[in-house]
């Protein structure tokens, strides 16, 4: 036959730090409703209750019953103080109990449960053995410390295990779910080699926990309580840390410098610095510094990342939905990919994105560490002037820091993130140490395996980094730094590709940055393209942005007023009234120039410009004046112009003296500050012009270097130059025979629109402008210029 267990129904006392064990008695602490109900219970004779253990997160206001173990201890209520504002229970245990339901009612919990007896495998003679060893322990204990005499001798007079479990577990630091297995434990000898076992492994710690427990009971006031409670906090972060008690360090930087995965040599040095860390005393002012030490050391990742393998096509089809258009530059970015695909070994690297602001240089960056799943981190090099931010402070220095490329890493977390340098060509050389010299030992394959960073110390290893640099300049980074990166040009965008831009990417982002809806705003096409042309005058996309942003500003007020209709239609004629009156452009051809004022072509950092040279003459004695902030390069080309003019034509040009007219050539836009050989054709052509009466057609441009001889010499920029015209609206562009390569790099649509020219020599320059075939030098006499030549100093009146 079956007995079925007997079930009973009693009130659930919760026990928070221990667990009763049966046969042993402990006093128990209870809030005051509780309390109310154990008193009311004693008074009518019904002394039984059940200490259940809770688990961590239990709220005694709530008493939630999911919060409670399943087995417990039926107890006796044996008598009750009132101490201090609370109701203190003596209970002794009587049996294990397993709970078969719990039942809440307000703030009182009921348990129906059953007997679950222990397993009694141990005889008499043995259970007194194991009581021995555990006083033992006990005692071995107090002979190593002093002041735990009476709680010696208090355990000495123990005569069973579970009494001496019940009163030592609330001072030993481990978790509820521990000390609630040993009385799941069923076997009295399984449970007692574990409470042996747990009482070995935390004794030292255990002996300080009781001897300030005897403290506070001796002293039972409010600033010992506190001290005892932080004292009991400090050790039981210790015993987690599993660090000793009498070191003063909480992290175990022991076990974190092990499982960092530093070269043996950084090891070395980050065990040392630990020791010195123990051996400062608790108030030590080095103490944090060497903390903090150790924290960077321990953060820093050390470990290779396994590579993953990169998907060339994956890579590709990222990049085109993150980056619209550039397949030249995406072509590159994806050939350099799949070099490290295949040289496998190193996975680290060096790209230099130059072009002019808002080109997409730095989101190019992310879209690489997006394509080849790695963290992205950037920090932007402006302005910086002190090595120091590069490369770290020594730690002597109060406050020191690691250098930006450290932090970075440290915030990567990964030994081979994308590390994006943005505006390499406006680190500043000053006193504080040459930042670019710093940089050159992160960016030189050669050396930045071992990159030195003043705070660390230690040697890093740079060498699986991909570095994306970006610049407006390449002009402004320093050769040799220059050299170390693979250069990639960004050039600007056209009008067509800025439309798509932001239909595709700008508008999205924008969107979502004002909360707005796809359905609640439409730009009509011609509105964007409006925008595009008359709003914003840049190679890049970022005045665009912004203009957009304004109008989702103005849009979404509309919205949340309610006043426009869904969704609000922002059209072309509605532009102005959003964002004002167009931007005046200077940069557009003009419908006449007048003899003297010629289109050149310039580049600067912000992409392509048109620029107006305008020369005029008056009676002087043959002096050159120019004006315009025009650097060095840019006034010999000018003297250069006039030079190689005079030897070809001023002695065939009978009605114009040198010697009695002054040249003014002024190039406007003063502000800007000009350089460069470029403008030479340019120039050459303002001053035939002028002094041959002869006007050119406003919307011809042109560039290009001149020589003495009368050669034409290639220049750079021929896109960004060619794009500006472009928008300024030109027509026809002469440029250098030599750069007619450079022509494959412009956008088809652009291409088609515009009439190349390529000039070599002077001549070609002289008929493709003015209009005439000059003769060769070695024919022209005085007075033998063409008959339809006429130079009159009436036509040359600016
Ligand atoms: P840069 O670093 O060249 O100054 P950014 O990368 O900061 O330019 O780009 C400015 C903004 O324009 C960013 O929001 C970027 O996402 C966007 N942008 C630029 N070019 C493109 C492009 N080709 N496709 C999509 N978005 C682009």
């Amino acid at each position: 036959m079956v007995s079925i267990p007997e079930t009973s129904t009693h009130i659930v006392v919760p026990l928070t730090r221990t667990v009763l064990f049966p046969e042993s008695d402990l006093e128990i602490k209870v809030n005051k409703a509780l309390g109310n109900l154990l008193k009311q219970r004693m008074d009518q004779g019904e002394n039984l209750a059940v200490a259940l253990s809770v688990k961590e997160g239990f709220d005694p206001g709530r008493m939630d019953t999911d919060k409670f173990f399943s087995t417990g201890t039926l107890m006796e209520l044996k008598s009750h103080t009132f101490k201090s504002g609370h109701d203190l229970f003596r209970v002794y245990g009587r049996s294990r109990i397993a709970v078969e339901s719990l039942r809440k009612t307000d703030s009182q919990v009921t348990a129906a449960v059953t007997p679950a007896p222990d397993h009694a495998d141990i005889d008499l003679k043995s259970r007194k053995q194991m009581l021995d060893y555990i006083k033992d322990i006990a005692q071995e204990i107090s002979i190593q410390f002093k002041g735990s005499e009476a709680y010696a001798r208090r355990i000495g007079q123990m005569d069973s295990i579970p009494e001496i479990m019940t009163y030592l577990l609330p001072f030993i630091p481990i978790a509820m779910e521990e000390k609630q297995r040993l009385l799941e434990t069923d076997s009295f000898k399984e449970r007692g080699i574990a409470f042996m076992d747990i009482l070995l492994k935390h004794k030292t710690s255990i002996l300080l926990q009781i001897e300030m427990a005897e403290k506070f009971s001796n002293q039972a006031n409010e600033k010992y309580r506190k001290a005892f409670l932080k004292e009991q906090l400090k050790h039981i972060r210790q015993e987690l840390d599993e660090g000793s008690p009498e070191s003063n360090v909480k992290k175990d930087y022991a076990r974190l410098i092990k499982e960092a995965g530093m070269p043996g040599e950084v090891e070395q040095v980050a065990l040392e610095e630990l020791s010195k860390l123990k051996e400062q005393g608790q108030g030590s002012h080095e103490t944090p510094i060497i903390k903090n030490y150790l924290d960077l050391l321990v953060a820093l990742p050390w470990r290779v990342t396994e590579e993953k393998d990169i998907d060339i096509d994956h890579a590709e089809r990222l990049l085109d939905d993150h980056h619209h258009g550039q397949v030249k530059i995406k072509e590159r970015i994806l050939q350099h990919l799949s070099v490290m695909k295949l040289k496998k070994e190193k996975q680290g690297s060096i790209l230099l994105l130059v072009g002019p602001p808002g080109t997409g240089k730095t989101s190019l960056g992310a879209g690489i560490a997006k394509a080849l799943d790695r963290k992205y981190i950037r920090i932007s090099l402006g302005g910086v002037r002190d090595e120091a931010e590069i490369r770290g402070h020594r730690r002597t220095y109060i406050g020191a820091l690691p250098g930006r490329i450290i932090q970075g890493m440290k915030k990567a977390g990964e030994k081979n993130p994308v590390f994006v340098l943005d505006e390499v060509d406006k680190l500043v050389s000053a006193f504080q140490g040459d930042p670019s010299s710093a940089l050159l030992e992160v960016l030189d394959p050669e050396q930045n395996h071992s990159f030195s960073d003043h705070y660390l110390e230690v040697p890093y290893d740079l060498s699986d980094v991909f570095f994306v640099a970006t610049a407006n300049d390449k002009r402004g980074i320093p050769a040799p730094l220059l050299d170390r990166m693979e250069v990639i040009e960004v050039s600007g965008y056209t009008a067509g590709e800025k439309l798509c831009i932001a239909k595709d990417h700008l508008m999205k982002r924008v969107l979502e940055e004002h909360g707005i809806k796809k359905s609640q705003l439409e730009i009509t096409e011609d509105a964007l393209k409006a925008l595009i042309d008359q709003y914003t005058v840049e190679a890049g996309v970022r005045a665009l942005r912004r203009q957009l942003a304004r109008v989702a500003g103005f849009a979404s007020r509309k919205i949340v007023s309610g006043t426009a209709d869904q969704p609000y239609i922002v059209t072309e004629d509605s532009l102005e009234e959003i964002l004002g009156l167009p931007k005046t452009r200077h940069d557009v051809a003009q419908v006449d120039n007048p003899p003297g004022v010629v289109t050149g072509l310039a580049w600067t950092p912000m992409g392509g410009e048109i620029l107006f040279i305008e020369a005029v003459h008056m009676p002087g004695t043959g002096r050159l004046t120019l004006t315009g902030q025009l650097g060095d390069v840019m006034k010999e080309s000018a003297t250069i112009s006039m030079g190689l003019f005079r030897s070809r034509l001023a002695f065939a040009l009978k009605d114009f003296d040198f010697q009695k007219n002054d040249l003014h050539i002024h190039i406007p836009a003063g502000a800007l500050p000009k350089d460069g050989p470029s403008a030479g054709v340019a120039m050459f052509t303002a001053i035939a012009s002028l002094i041959m009466g002869r006007k050119i057609d406003p919307t011809l441009a042109m560039t290009g270097e001149i020589t003495l001889r009368g050669h034409i010499l290639p220049v750079g920029g021929i896109k960004e130059k060619v794009l500006a015209a472009h928008r300024a609206g030109m027509k026809r562009i002469i440029l250098p025979e030599e750069n007619e390569k450079d022509l494959t790099e412009i956008p088809e649509e652009v291409r088609e629109q515009l009439t190349f020219v390529t000039i070599h020599t002077v001549e070609d320059l002289i008929r493709e402008t003015i209009g005439i075939d000059l003769p060769k030098p070695e024919t022209l006499r005085l007075g033998t210029l063409p008959e339809n030549l006429a130079v009159s100093p009436v036509c040359t009146k600016v």
